[in-house]
C-alpha cells in the first residue's frame, strides 16, 4: 500500500488495484475531516455517536475526491451478501446508505463505488478485470469465522460469471498479529482455525484471510495485504481497540464511468 495523495486526507492505493485499468479504489486515512474528539477526524460512520453534519461533510469530501456514487451500508459482522444492480444510478444522491444491513457488497455497475467502514476489522477488496465485477468485504474475526470472504468470491462466480483465478484482493490496514489478542479464543475462535495463532493467545487474522481467498482460487501472487496493524498505528487510522469510542476509516472500491463499454 502506498500513500497517493497528501494533504488534509491521505488516501493510500494498492499497485496491483492501481494497475487494473477503470478500477477506482483507495483507503483514506483518519487525518484531516471535521469530527471532534474521540472521532477525530475523518470518520465515515453515522453509527458511533458523531455528529451527523461532521460524518457528511466526511462523507462528502470522500466522495468529491474519487467520484462516482458511494454506496454505504450497515454494517453487523454478519454473511448479508448485498449486489448493487444498475438501478442505483437511477436515484440522483451520490452518496446512498442501503436501507438493510449487509457485510459485503458487489457490483458490476460503472461509476458505483463500495464503501466499507472499519475499524480494527479489514476491508477485504476485490477485483475481477475480465467480469469488470468488484466487491468490498467488512471481515472482523467474526467474518472469518463465518468465511463472509468464501461465501462472497462464491456469489461473485455464480451472479456474476466471475473466476477466482482471475481476480485480484487487498487486505486493508487492520488488527495485525500484533494485537489481535483473544484470551478467549478457545470459546471464540473454531478449532480449525488454531493453526494460525501466533503466541500464546494472539491470532494472525491477515493469514486468515489469505488463506480463505487462495481456498477460493485466487492465486496467492494476486493476494495483497497492506500489513499495517490499526491499533499499532492510531494517528492514521482508527482503532477499536485502542479507543473504544471511536470512528470509522473508509475503504472504497468500484469501476469508472468513463470505462463503460470500452474494449480491454
Ligand atoms: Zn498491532
Amino acid at each position: 500500500m502506498y500513500l497517493l495523495r497528501k494533504g488534509n486526507n491521505y488516501l493510500f492505493q494498492f499497485a496491483p488495484l492501481a494497475r487494473i485499468t477503470g478500477l477506482v479504489h483507495t483507503v483514506m486515512a483518519r487525518n484531516g475531516g471535521a469530527s471532534a474528539p474521540p472521532f477525530n477526524g475523518s470518520n465515515v460512520s453515522s453509527g458511533v455517536g458523531d455528529a451527523p453534519e461532521a460524518v457528511t461533510a466526511n462523507r462528502n469530501r470522500l466522495q468529491k475526491m474519487t467520484g462516482g456514487i458511494h454506496i454505504y451500508t450497515r454494517q453487523n459482522h454478519g454473511t448479508t451478501i448485498r449486489a448493487i444492480r444498475r438501478d442505483v444510478l437511477a436515484t440522483k444522491e451520490t452518496i446512498q446508505t442501503l436501507p438493510h444491513e449487509a457485510d459485503a457488497l458487489i457490483t458490476d455497475v460503472p461509476g458505483v463505488r463500495l464503501l466499507i467502514q472499519t475499524a480494527d476489522c479489514q476491508a477485504v477488496m476485490l477485483a475481477d478485470p475480465e467480469a469488470r465485477v468488484a466487491a468490498n468485504v467488512h471481515c472482523g474475526w467474526r467474518g472469518n469465522v463465518a468465511d463472509i470472504i468464501g461465501r462472497t468470491v462464491a456469489c461473485m462466480a455464480t451472479e456474476f460469471d466471475c473466476r477466482p483465478e482471475r481476480m485480484v484482493a487487498a487486505i486493508g490496514p487492520s488488527l495485525g498479529p500484533c494485537c489481535a489478542e483473544f484470551v478467549n479464543y478457545e470459546q471464540e475462535i473454531p478449532r480449525s482455525l488454531w493453526p494460525f495463532r501466533v503466541g500464546r493467545h494472539h491470532f494472525d487474522l491477515w493469514a486468515i484471510s489469505r488463506h480463505q481467498l487462495h481456498r477460493t482460487g485466487i492465486a496467492r501472487e494476486n493476494i495483497h495485504a497492506a500489513g499495517i496493524c490499526t491499533r499499532c498505528n492510531p494517528h492514521l487510522f482508527f482503532s477499536y481497540r485502542k479507543a473504544r469510542q471511536t470512528g470509522r476509516f473508509a475503504a472504497l472500491i468500484g469501476w469508472d464511468e468513463t470505462c463503460k463499454g470500452q474494449a480491454s
